[in-house]
């Protein structure tokens, strides 16, 4: 049972909780929540982890942004490049 089983950090700590994640027992110290639900330190840092990869789209959306930002401040360049040559000749 539960009950019985030992953190797997401290063994002469009973546990508190199982990691929903792993199944691995964890003290109260060693037991972390995230969104109402118990986790190891180990799962809780891969959460973490996948939770800032699903932020992903944001970055990608500022590096799109910035890339048109580039793409059309050097199409005016361009311009400028153009008429100045054009001038030239
Ligand atoms: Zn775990
Ligand atoms: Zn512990």
């Amino acid at each position: 049972m539960s009950l019985r089983a030992h953190c797997a950090q401290h063994p002469e700590r009973p546990a508190q909780a199982l990691c929903m994640s792993c199944g691995t027992p964890v003290c109260q110290e060693c037991s972390t929540t995230w969104e109402g639900i118990h986790y190891c330190a180990r799962c809780l840092g891969e959460r973490r982890r996948s939770s800032a990869g699903a932020r992903a789209p944001v970055a990608t959306v500022v590096v799109v942004l910035a890339a048109a930002g580039l793409l059309w401040a050097s199409s005016r360049v361009m311009v400028v490049m153009v008429v100045f040559v054009e001038g030239l000749f």
